[in-house]
């Protein structure tokens, strides 16, 4: 018996987590979003969670420094998924991968054109897979944060953003053009530890199944 160890990231993912780890019965005797913790243990002692950066969960996951881990779509699409089993979609962290412009931009016209246009993103990955199968030919350029910024600026003609509300695209007097793809979390599995300790950790899956609202 070597214990479950779960990657999670604060904030959305945590909290809409939380019910899942619930009903597996694994409840964390800290709060992440109070404690300066980055190891938490729960009711179980046979599980602990780890508190990593949303990006960095498919990592810990597929080196193995933790069995399971939920991450978005996004981050696991960037990250490639290598040594990751995927068993489910759980449903939360929902929103949408969207291009979006300034107001004035003509987009439509701009991939007409057939010139270059010009994509700032934190997923570039993704960004550029949605604009090869356009046949739109794009000059990446990787971002870290407040992509918004970058047609307001003249670095990009466009932005490839998660969107959720709108409020952050409206506030810059952005808009959202073109959705890229549905996103939300899944939850991931060691590939190597699902093999040899499918029996700590297949309860925990189905546990977590079980609890998904029915679709
Ligand atoms: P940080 O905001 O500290 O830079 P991050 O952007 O990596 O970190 P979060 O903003 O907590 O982390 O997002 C974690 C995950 O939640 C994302 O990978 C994505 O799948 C999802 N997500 C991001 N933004 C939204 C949103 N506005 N609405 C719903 N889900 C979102
Ligand atoms: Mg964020």
């Amino acid at each position: 018996m070597t214990g479950i160890t779960l990657a999670l990231s604060k904030g959305r993912i945590f909290e809409e987590t939380m019910p899942l780890l619930e009903a597996a019965g694994i409840r964390p005797l800290e709060d992440p979003e109070s404690s300066r913790k980055l190891i938490i243990p729960t009711e179980r002692a046979d599980v602990r969670v780890l508190i990593v950066r949303a990006t960095d969960v498919p990592t810990y996951v597929q080196h193995g420094a933790a069995d399971l881990g939920v991450a978005g779509r996004d981050v696991l699409l960037e990250h490639g998924g290598d040594g990751l089993v995927q068993p489910l979609d759980l449903q939360i962290a929902r929103c949408r991968m969207m291009v979006a412009c300034a107001e004035g931009f003509d987009y439509a016209s701009a991939v007409r054109s057939g010139a270059r246009l010009r994509v700032a993103t934190k997923y570039v990955s993704i960004a550029r897979e949605h604009f090869a199968a356009k046949g739109v030919h794009v000059d990446l350029i990787k971002l870290y944060g407040s992509m918004e910024l970058a047609p307001l600026v003249g670095l990009a003609d466009v932005i490839v953003d998660l969107v959720s509300t709108g409020g952050t695209l409206k506030a810059n007097k952005l808009v959202a053009v073109e959705e890229v793809m549905p996103i939300s979390s899944r939850l991931v599995v060691n590939r190597a530890a699902l093999k040899l300790r499918r029996a700590e950790i297949d309860p925990i899956i189905q546990c977590f199944a079980g609890a998904l609202a029915p679709a």
